[in-house]
């Protein structure tokens, strides 16, 4: 049996920069730590974390006056920093950069006129706090249904935005069925669909094109994880998304000659490595690396954190 590692995988540098927020922030004010909403969309991560005192909530009403809080990577609405200040609560805001990308550019093309058409799943934290910079003005398309039944914004101009974690394919799907309802449809101007989706995505094709059976290491609330796992299916492979190691069975190996493995931009390179520990004790097998692309994004963490850093040490 052989497995077929997808590179690029695993973390990518909005999670790696939340994290270490996180854990460089319990390092300074001790526990408890409020996070709003989890850091990331990984069980594993957010199980730990957890057991070191951190405690995620959805609604600050739960932090106590005057906390700090750690908001997480998916972004946040302004309503949520006005609550926060109005609590007086500190604020290390995680947001990743090329979410807050996304939010700058609502207020930019509202601003100037244009209606958006704001592509992303209900429900999503990251649509949520999107759709948050500007409440009532955004037009939500999830899938065919919604785009056959958008009535047009009727203003002059149109552009679409995305979530960052989307199926490329799918979206394009989207995209294209928007162009035909609304000629005037502009695309933004670069993708926001992130470099780390597209990357995973790029790769995860490339190594399902010779396998049997693809894992894809990921939490089920991971957007990300999920339209990995769509694109493996998408090309005709049985896939699952599983936190770990003990999500897999005997069944799901039996028969099997190459397994396509990934993670998703919020799976832990340990827990990926723990996968091929589970695989490689049903049979022994080969371990074969398949990059498709060198990454070598990194954000810093933010000047919040290292200011509060710097106050604890003087
Ligand atoms: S998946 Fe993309 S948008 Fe989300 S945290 Fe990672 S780099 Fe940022």
């Amino acid at each position: 049996m052989k497995i077929l590692m997808a590179g690029p995988r695993g973390f990518c540098a909005g999670v790696d920069r939340a994290v270490d927020t996180v854990e460089r922030a319990l390092a300074v004010v001790g526990a408890p730590l409020y996070v709003k909403h989890e850091i990331i969309h990984n069980k594993p991560v957010c199980d730990s974390l957890k057991e070191r005192g951190v405690i995620f909530t959805d609604d600050l009403n739960d932090v106590p006056n005057g906390s700090l809080v750690v908001f997480s990577a998916h972004g946040s609405a302004p309503s949520d920093y006005a609550l926060a200040e109005s609590r007086s609560l500190q604020v290390l805001d995680a947001t990743c950069p090329l979410v807050t990308k996304i939010h700058l550019e609502v207020r930019k093309y509202l601003k100037k006129g244009f209606g958006i058409i704001y592509i992303g799943h209900h429900g999503h934290v990251e649509t949520i706090g999107t759709l948050g910079q500007a409440p009532g003005q955004l037009h939500l398309v999830t899938n065919q249904d919604e785009v056959a039944a958008l009535v047009d914004p009727g203003t002059p101009d149109l552009i679409y935005l995305t979530q960052t974690t989307l199926s490329i394919d799918e979206t394009r799907g989207l995209v294209d069925a928007l162009k035909v309802r609304f000629p005037r449809l502009q695309d933004p101007p670069t993708s926001d669909i992130c470099y780390a989706t597209q990357n995973r995505q790029d790769a995860i094709k490339e190594v399902c094109r010779t396998a049997d059976v693809c894992f894809v290491v990921g939490s089920q609330t991971s957007s990300n994880s999920k339209s990995l796992r769509s694109v493996a299916e998408s090309m005709g492979v049985r896939a699952y998304l599983i936190d770990g190691p003990d999500e897999i069975t005997d069944e799901m190996l039996e028969g099997v000659s190459v397994v396509a493995l990934t993670g998703g931009a919020s799976a832990p390179e340990a827990v990926i490595q723990s996968v091929v520990a589970r695989i490689s004790a049903y049979k022994d097998c080969g371990v074969e690396p398949v990059i498709v692309r060198d990454e070598h994004m990194d954000f810093r963490v933010p000047q919040s954190l290292i200011a509060l850093e710097q106050r604890h040490r003087n």
